[in-house]
């Protein structure tokens, strides 16, 4: 049988990157568009929410074409956070693509190609595809699954029988090892119901059935390979990817890492780059499948942090970038003020020479078609809600007087200092043998937070320690 492809969707693929903000659900918002003190993750920084709102309607009602927003506060001030809520007030699923502007400089690709490719991991596009299915409701596994059914998780399942629904009737299948694995992966247990797909075999786990058989005759089976080109059923798929999944998808089609099948069948197999012209020719069959409805583009938000980073010529392709009308919504953010704007030269040298500072080092023409909002620094109180929040993300157990410690870092250092302290003292109290007395194990103590603060340094002290001299 043929190579079992899943056709499963990757989600952003840079998840760790957004790993710090996953308390975040929103901008927190009431129905008036005011923010509420807490909510959706989000505390303080009212204004900045309130404007970010403002972003997501005018988005919404197309009334932001060419332009972008600039988010200008200190670090930690929740730059990220606000954009990463403002793509999913956008919608589910709506792609949120961050990069800091000095990631666009490598030796192997050129500064406006690393900017092209993050601007189509910004753009998704939902398909509607309908394909042919095998619909089967899981009805037996091994005889030690079957007893313990939530056994089967992340175990080989060797004896998968299912029952397949269709109008024909009903036919119990013994299915193939290669097909066994795909069901694995997708996790499949007794009483679930999964598609398998008649071209490739692919398997998607689609649900729960609420009825479910498990009595049945193991021995009269008999072993059918998954029949072929015989359709039991047309089931709509939806399919959620971004334009730069199917141009990796398409330039590469033997890496076994085909998106879509179907847009891995119109592009003729081929081994090669990304290139522009791939693009056009991938950017062709997304309009044909949008005029046909059988796709919808998903415009989703591209965050560069750091933009003083970029130089003029990064600048000038962002610039004519937000004129397409694929493009995303930009949002860059800087904790500049007046400054140079940035010369990268080959040699790597630190750049800003020969140029007056403009504000943001942004050049005036593209700083005429910010949106600008301002992010400003928390106090006290601010700091230790947030601090809270992320510890109860993390799962971390945490005395209140640690918790007031750690807020109490987080004003007087930072609050990015002062998050970043929370996994270590989590791992340091885990690992204490004889806690202090009244220390609930596994608890965060004050001492841990203060054994960390020892352990790692601040970028202040860090400095500090090393003086004016340079490490070579
Ligand atoms: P920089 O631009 O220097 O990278 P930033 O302004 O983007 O910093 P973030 O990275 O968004 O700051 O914030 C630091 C941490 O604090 C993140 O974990 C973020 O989710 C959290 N955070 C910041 N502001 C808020 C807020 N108002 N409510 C909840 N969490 C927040």
């Amino acid at each position: 049988m043929a190579p079992v492809q899943i056709n499963e969707v990757k989600g952003n693929q840079r998840d760790n990157r957004t790993a710090t903000h996953s308390h975040i659900k929103g901008l927190g918002l009431r129905s008036d568009g005011t923010a509420e003190s807490n909510a959706a993750g989000f505390i303080g920084q009212a204004a900045a929410r309130e404007a970010a709102g403002l972003v997501v309607d005018l988005v919404r009602t197309k009334k932001l074409a060419g332009r972008a927003v600039l988010l200008a506060g200190g670090p930690g001030t929740g730059k990220t956070a606000l954009a990463l809520a403002v793509s999913q007030e956008l919608g589910n699923k709506v792609p949120f693509c961050p990069i800091v502007g000095s990631e666009i400089y490598s030796a192997e690709v050129k500064k406006t190609e690393a900017l092209m490719e993050n601007f189509r991991r910004a753009i998704g596009l939902r398909v509607r595809e309908t394909k042919e299915v095998f619909e089967g409701e899981v009805t037996e596994l091994t005889p030690e699954e079957a007893e313990n059914p939530l056994g089967a998780y992340g175990r080989t399942i060797s004896h998968l029988l299912i029952t397949l629904k269709s109008a024909k009737g009903t036919k119990k299948l013994r299915l193939d090892p290669a097909i066994f694995e795909a069901i694995q992966k997708e996790r499949v247990r007794v009483g679930d119901v999964i598609y398998i797909e008649s071209n490739t075999g692919a398997v998607k786990r689609v649900g729960r059935s609420d009825a479910y058989a498990t009595e049945f005759d193991l021995e009269a089976e008999e072993y059918v390979p998954v029949p072929k080109g015989e359709v039991h059923k047309k089931k709509e798929i939806v399919q959620d990817v971004t334009l730069h999944d199917l141009d990796s998808a398409n330039s590469k089609p033997q890496g076994g890492q085909d998106v879509m099948s179907m847009m891995g069948q119109l592009m003729k197999p081929r081994k090669t780059e990304v290139t522009e012209k791939l693009r056009a020719e991938i950017d062709k069959v997304v309009s044909r499948y949008i005029d046909q409805g059988v796709a919808e583009l998903v415009p989703g938000v591209l965050f560069i942090d750091e933009v003083h980073m970029l130089d003029l010529e990064a600048f000038s392709f962002l610039t004519r970038a937000l004129e397409s009308p694929l493009a995303p919504l930009v949002i860059l953010a800087s904790n500049r003020g007046m400054t140079p704007i940035h010369v990268h030269t080959s040699s790597a040298l630190p750049g800003g020479e020969g140029t007056h500072p403009t504000p943001h080092g942004i050049p005036p023409d593209l700083l005429a078609r910010l949106l600008i909002i301002p992010t400003h620094s928390y106090n006290p109180a601010e700091i230790a809600s947030i601090v809270r929040t992320r510890a109860k993300t993390e799962g971390i157990s945490i005395a209140d007087a640690a918790l007031d410690k750690v807020a109490g870092i987080g004003t007087k250092v930072s609050l990015r200092y002062a998050l970043q302290l929370l996994a270590p003292a989590a791992v340091l109290a885990r690992v204490k043998i004889g806690a202090p007395a009244g220390a609930t194990k596994g608890q965060v103590s004050v001492e841990d937070v203060e054994e960390c603060e020892d352990l790692f340094l601040d970028a202040s002290r860090s400095a500090k320690g090393l003086g004016d001299g340079f490490l070579v």
